[in-house]
């Protein structure tokens, strides 16, 4: 319904006379609107920009913080072996400080191919920040990732000293743990030694018969990378026939001699998500005061048996001293391990495993009811003897000496077995001799760390082990994304993971520390 306004507005329309008054022509209705008018793109055109370098990154970018650490290091190491010199013509060589930087800030973004930082150097503004907008070659970077084995280690120990220094490190509880990584190699890449021979030979025939790079009439450059990866393969056979050679000698060598051709020191591991692939087993240490690590090893050992010993003393090689408490699952638990701790005055927190269970198993498998296991035997301390279910006495018969442990074995007589009428429930198996028992005396250290695991201040601290020490091992994996390894051979992958360990600590330090400053305007 119209208002009354309106009603009149309408009326004034339909009746007005043209605007020159009656007998005039109407004037032209309004025009409709045109076309909306819109910047032009061009793709085409070549343009100059202003760049200011140091606006590229907000000033609390961690690429800031890396290059502002890495600048406070000793990188003296890393200069050995530069071939440009001031005063000599010639190119000058990439500064160690902006290689380490890169590769710590592209690492802790989850990138580890050269290539691929190369890329992100021409476009991407912390990348561009760090370098100052020069290009870097993918091959310096790939070089230099793996060029400098010792300088690399004492730079990881640098920035634990100074870490260490901030008080971040403080070694009263460290926790222990292994990890799988895959190695660069398939499951489908181990062979015995007859057919890598075969290869090997294949592979030498190959270098032989490729002529040089300068008089192919492929591009040189496609020919010497032809020629450097057949002598590549050709070495990695040779690995593999001396890794066979070493492999031979051992008791494991006898089932499984098979070497991976592509990564012949990688070994076949058991996966966290199942199934089995070539891997290597790194080791890491974290102190749990503020979760940074403290100490990094490859091992190619499937299982984490006997590791320990080797993790102390990388914590005691790069901080000077060893840690005052230890804390690992029971992959690393053992008796020895026990000893060995105690030997070296750290405290020992772990869970050692428990027998009981298993041998309950063994012994309902050789038909052993309940009734005559051995803690239905009763020992009597001044004799020396036990006495079994059936009232028959077990003499001494011998012992054995094991790593923590003696064993002294007892045995009833053959005849008195032989006409028990509990024989089939006890020993049916035993057909010439009577039923033996075995006592188990720990040392007394062993005897301790079992009294001492059973308290529960022992047990809270053991529950602490799980998140302190597999969140370095989740963060290598999901934050730099080292689930596989890019690298081939023992050395390579121990510097992919010190890169990778160095990263998180680097991390650690800017959450920690430099963000904190940045914050308060000191940094
Ligand atoms: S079988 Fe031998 S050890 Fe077992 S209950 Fe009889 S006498 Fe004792």
């Amino acid at each position: 319904m119209r208002s009354e306004g309106e009603s009149r507005q309408q009326s004034i329309w339909e009746h007005r006379e043209p605007e020159g008054g009656p007998g005039k022509p109407a004037p032209a209705p309004p025009e409709a609107p045109g076309e909306p008018r819109l910047q032009v793109l061009n793709r085409q055109q070549m343009a100059w920009r202003v760049v200011d370098v140091e606006q590229l990154i907000a000033e609390d970018h961690p690429a800031r913080a890396i290059w502002q650490l890495v600048g406070k290091l000793d990188l003296s190491a890393f200069y050995k072996g530069i071939g440009a010199v001031e005063g000599e013509a010639g190119r000058p060589a990439l500064d160690p400080q902006l290689l380490i930087s890169l590769w710590i800030y592209s690492y802790s973004e989850g990138v580890s191919s050269a290539r691929e930082i190369a890329r992100l150097c021409e476009f991407d503004p912390a990348y561009q920040w760090l370098t100052g907008l020069q290009p870097v070659n993918y091959h310096s970077l790939s070089d230099f990732r793996v060029g400098h084995r010792e300088a690399l280690d004492k730079l990881f120990t640098e920035v634990l000293g100074l870490l260490s220094a901030e008080g971040l490190v403080s070694l009263q509880r460290v926790m222990h743990d292994g990890t799988k990584i895959k190695a660069c190699a398939g499951g489908d890449t181990f062979r015995r030694e007859e057919k890598i021979r075969v290869h090997l030979e294949m592979a030498r025939q190959q270098v032989r018969e490729m002529g040089d790079p300068q008089n192919e009439e492929l591009s040189q450059r496609v020919a010497k990378a032809r020629q450097r990866a057949a002598r590549e393969r050709q070495e990695r056979l040779e690995q593999a026939e001396k890794e066979l050679r070493t492999r031979r000698s051992t008791a494991e060598a006898q089932r499984e001699a098979r070497v991976s051709e592509t990564d012949p020191e990688a070994r076949i591991m058991k996966q966290a998500g199942g199934g089995y692939a070539p891997a290597y087993n790194v080791q890491i240490s974290t102190d749990a005061a503020q979760g940074i690590i403290v100490g990094v090893g490859l091992s190619q050992s499937a299982g984490d048996w006997g590791q320990l010993n080797a993790a102390m003393d990388r914590i005691q090689e790069k901080l000077g001293r060893l840690p005052e408490q230890v804390v690992v699952d029971g992959g690393f638990t053992s008796r020895e391990a026990i000893l060995d701790m105690g030997r070296r005055g750290v405290d020992f927190i772990g869970a050692i495993a428990d027998t009981t269970a298993r041998a309950a198993s063994q012994f309902a498998r050789r038909g052993v009811e309940a009734a005559f296991r051995p803690e239905a035997f009763a020992y009597h301390p001044e004799s020396d003897t036990y006495t079994c279910p059936a009232g028959k006495v077990l003499h001494y018969e011998r012992k054995h000496r094991d790593i923590g442990v003696t064993d002294y074995y007892y045995r009833a007589s053959a005849a008195d077995c032989g006409n028990c009428e509990f024989r089939k429930n006890c020993c049916h198996a035993n057909t010439n001799a009577g039923r033996s028992v075995v006592r188990a005396e720990e040392a007394l250290a062993v005897a301790a760390f079992r009294v001492k695991m059973a308290t529960d201040e022992a047990k809270q601290i053991y529950r602490q082990r799980g998140p302190v020490a597999e969140f370095p091992n989740a963060w290598i994996k999901t934050k730099i994304g080292l689930r596989q390894f890019r690298l081939r051979g023992l050395a390579k992958v121990t510097m992919e993971t010190l890169w990778a360990c160095l990263t998180y600590n680097i991390q650690q330090w800017i959450r920690l520390r430099w963000r904190a400053l940045s914050v308060s305007g000191t940094g």
